[in-house]
């Protein structure tokens, strides 16, 4: 008579990817007939203090373990702690034969995640890692010389597109047979994610979003059958409903990239959008360049990629400028629309977000770190690669950079890409009855017409913070500093 074998138990930890389907740690624990221990760590440890979940994330968390605890039919186990000693622990605890997870890319987890795995390995624990969150690891991207690539258009055209194509989007586990669960961890309201100050904030920013798995496919299929179709042109548009919103679902993993990519694949094509399409894919591949940059430069959050710009004479002190930016009092609308959105939904258009980081870089002379921990504050896409990436790009230090001498106009970029100024209306309520030619620079319109709509500039919408011809003398002064030593 042959004896039945127990099956085996494998903790799989739950990071960046907060999902069920196209979750090839998991998939692959289930495949191999384990028994599964969902995990998912809070760890406030490990990351170095300006790397810690900033308060957006934490809101959007919250609901977002919910609804995965949900779809794991309440199995999933909560630790509270260093990583580095709870998977451990745990392993100790359960049995557990295995660990499985999906890798992630900021510098704090790689050092983390690698310990981690040795131990595990020395004491004779399987473990097993996937790519669960890119398209293609950044060490397989590489120029003809080895190099990792500095510039966009190459390293999506010639690196990217010409690799292997991306990994197939893999299905949910038909079953998951789990582990004992019971006990072993901390309950979600011991995570303390939600502010216990300011409830109406978080409150109103989450109920703007369906957060999850399903929320996610939801927001793809939304998209795809009404914004794909003209997003070229319409991503540019603040008001216009081109974009796809999916960056906080990404940047929690509640979808791959790779979900999104064939989705839109398969529709542009059967649609015959192929111009937007390309475009939808081409954005993604800015994600993937954000992180070959990280993993390449593992310092992105704090030095310059281009030196000469250690000398560039930033303002990096706090000061009433800056709150009044934070806040969108800043007296130009489409900047303070920006930055309203930003804290009432967690979440700023593309372009806008180009806008107001070059308000601050260029207009303020202040240093794109204050814009970049911000964001990482009030952002729910908040990314450690895209967000950093984004703001070097901005202030024209990254490697593939905007030139510094490219400063927005806020008046004729709000002019052009909010033409009926609907877009400010939504988030300066105040300015609602200003007429469309006015609204992008209300200090310009006559006396009367601001008196019918009922503003008084200074009281009810501020005066604008500095001319914007003066600022930008200012900011090529500055530059000069810099050109010097270049
Ligand atoms: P869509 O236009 O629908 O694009 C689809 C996806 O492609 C996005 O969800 C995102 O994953 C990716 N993508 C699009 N544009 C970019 C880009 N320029 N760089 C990298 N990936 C891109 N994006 C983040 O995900 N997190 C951030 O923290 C972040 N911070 C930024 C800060 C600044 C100053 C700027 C200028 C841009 C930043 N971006 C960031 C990039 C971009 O603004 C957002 O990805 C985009 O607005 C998300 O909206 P969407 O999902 O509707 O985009």
């Amino acid at each position: 008579m042959t004896q039945k074998t127990a099956p085996k138990t494998a903790i799989v930890w739950f990071r960046r990817d907060i999902r069920l389907s196209d979750n090839p740690a998991l998939h692959a624990a289930c495949k191999d007939g384990y028994n599964i221990i969902p995990l998912y760590i809070l760890d406030d440890e490990n990351p170095p203090k300006d790397e810690k979940l900033g308060g957006a994330h934490r809101v959007w968390l919250h609901h977002s373990l919910k609804s995965l605890d949900n779809d794991l039919s309440n199995h999933l186990v909560l630790q509270k702690g260093d990583a580095k000693k709870i998977i451990p622990d745990l392993v100790k605890k359960t049995n557990a034969d295995a660990v499985f997870w999906n890798r992630c890319y900021e510098p704090w987890r790689i050092d983390r995640d690698k310990e981690i795995k040795s131990n595990l390995k020395d004491n004779d624990i399987h473990v097993e890692t996937f790519n669960g969150s890119l398209l293609w690891e950044p060490w397989h991207i590489k120029n003809q010389s080895g190099a990792f690539y500095k510039v966009f258009t190459p390293f999506y055209r010639k690196g990217c597109l010409q690799a292997d194509p991306p990994r197939e989007p893999l299905d949910k586990p038909t079953k998951i047979s789990f582990g004992n669960t019971k006990d072993i961890g901390v309950s979600l309201d011991d995570f303390a994610l939600l502010p216990d100050k300011e409830g109406e904030w978080h409150e109103h920013l989450i109920s703007q979003w369906d957060t999850g798995e399903s929320g996610a496919q939801k927001r793809l299929k939304d998209f795809l059958d009404d914004g794909l179709n003209g997003y070229k042109d319409g991503r540019n548009h603040p008001s216009w409903n081109n974009v796809s919103r999916l960056s906080p679902y990404l940047n929690f993993g509640e979808i791959s990239p790779n979900q999104a990519w064939y989705a839109a694949q398969e529709r542009g094509t059967a649609e015959g959008w192929e111009k937007d399409r390309d475009h939808f894919l081409s954005e993604l591949g800015w994600r993937e360049f954000s992180y070959n940059l990280l993993y390449h430069f593992p310092k992105l959050k704090w030095d310059n990629m281009q030196e000469k710009f250690n000398d560039f004479p930033w303002n990096d002190q706090d000061n009433d400028q800056l709150e009044n930016w934070r806040r969108g009092r800043t007296g130009y609308p489409i900047v303070d629309a920006g930055m309203r959105q930003l804290y009432e939904t967690g979440y700023m258009h593309n372009r806008v977000r180009m806008i107001v980081g070059s308000f601050l870089v260029k207009n303020m002379l202040t240093h794109w770190h204050k814009g970049e921990e911000w964001f990482w504050d009030t952002l729910v896409d908040g990314d450690p690669a895209s967000n950093t990436a984004s703001w070097q790009w901005i202030a024209g230090c990254g490697a593939d950079a905007a030139p510094y001498f490219r400063i927005f106009n806020p008046i004729l970029q709000s002019k052009k890409f909010d033409e009926k100024g609907e877009y400010i209306r939504r988030f300066v309520p105040e300015l609602k009855e200003v007429p469309d030619e006015h609204i992008h620079a209300p200090w310009e319109a006559p006396q009367g017409i601001l008196e019918m709509a009922g503003i008084t500039l200074g009281d009810t919408y501020p005066q604008p913070m500095m001319d914007h011809s003066d600022a930008r003398d200012k900011a090529m002064e500055a530059y000069q500093v810099i050109k010097k030593v270049a």
